[in-house]
């Protein structure tokens, strides 16, 4: 467990409570509660994180995990997880860290602080550190001194977000903050409250904006397609036309296999057909690079240049190799910008 911290972004209120203005919960917490995401607490009507240090995950992942496949391919990227979550999706993979109340239970854990997670990285041969495996933002006092120090040792930064943050938040990391992988879930208030107890996604689709035109962040979308519930032509034409004209038409786009899980076990996995129709309403909105994940050994991993069509990056599992890149980001046969970070 960690020392307490006080908490970034917050004002007190009428009563002895505190408002986080964090993310757009809004929480309104009262003395000896605490906040939605269940590691932002009231204590003596000051707002704490629990979580400051407080990793329960850490790997050294390929960073087409994340997935990046734009950024920096073929690199390590120490991967940093805590628990707690602004959301709560019916069919979250990593359940047992985002969707745990931390203030309640007895979790296990490592503390890490940010100068040791920079040994660490540079240790592991790492070249970015990524917080990832729940929700990041929540974590933004230990996140936000990670990455300033890891800029300084020269490592890039990533967060693997569910882009459920207020902008202030995201300007408190934005100077020091190199990648934005973010869900965009879906494309209706009615998916968004279902799937991940949220009443309005409007604020995910303003974070990523801001990370991308403030901060000139990298921007990858990813939206795991599930069946019968964001599988419409409607949303997924929705979301590519979105990041089309919000975030350019070099953006790249995940659309990924759902696998049955927790709330929806009695769903079936995704149709790989519907993936590839997915994939071709992102062609025919404008976007340059859609690919298809969680399907081992489908081409639709791989990076082709959208103008001459040639192979780029090819990907198997998560064995990258780069072969037609020249300057890290040019099609060596026609000269195209990709538009690679890194
Ligand atoms: S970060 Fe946590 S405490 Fe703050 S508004 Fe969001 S859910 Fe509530
Ligand atoms: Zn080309």
């Amino acid at each position: 467990m960690s020392e307490l911290k006080e908490a970034l972004l917050y004002e007190k209120i009428d009563g002895g409570k505190v408002h986080c203005l964090l993310c757009p919960r809004d929480c309104r917490i009262a003395e000896g509660g605490a906040g939605y995401c269940g590691v932002r607490v009231n204590q003596g009507g000051k707002l704490f994180t629990l979580i400051y240090g407080v990793v329960s995950s850490i790997a050294n992942d390929p960073i087409e995990k994340k997935p990046l496949f734009h950024f920096y391919p073929g690199t390590k990227v120490l991967s940093v997880g805590t628990y707690g979550c602004n959301m709560r999706c019916g069919h979250c993979q990593n359940w047992q860290i985002a969707h745990a109340v931390y203030a309640k239970q007895n979790l296990p854990s490592e503390l890490i602080l940010p100068e040791q997670l920079i040994e660490i990285a540079k240790k592991e041969g790492s070249s970015g550190i990524a917080w990832t495996y729940n929700e990041p933002s929540i974590w933004l006092e230990y996140s936000l001194d990670g990455a300033k120090l890891a800029k300084a040792a020269g490592l890039y930064t990533v967060w693997v977000t569910n882009g459920y943050v207020n902008l202030p938040a995201l300007d408190e990391i934005g100077p020091y903050l190199d990648a934005f992988r973010v869900d965009i879930k879906g494309f209706t208030n009615e998916f968004y409250k279902k799937l991940a107890k949220v009443p309005d996604y409007d604020p995910v689709l303003k974070a990523t904006i801001h990370a991308k035109k403030r901060w000139n962040m990298h921007v990858e979308c990813i939206t795991n397609i599930i069946p019968t519930m964001n599988d419409d032509e409607a949303q997924l034409r929705g979301i590519a036309k979105w990041m089309v004209k919000e975030l350019g038409p070099g953006t790249p786009w995940h659309v990924t296999r759902f696998i049955p899980y927790l709330e929806y076990a009695d769903l079936y996995p995704t149709p790989v057909e519907t993936l590839e129709r997915a994939q071709m309403i992102g062609y025919e909105e404008g976007l340059r690079y859609v690919y298809i994940g969680n399907v081992p050994g489908h081409k639709g991993e791989n990076t082709y240049c959208h103008n001459c069509k040639k192979l780029l990056i090819e990907r198997i599992g998560f064995k990258t190799e780069v072969v037609g890149l020249r300057d890290r980001t040019f099609c060596s046969n026609c000269g195209e910008d990709i538009g690679i970070r890194g």
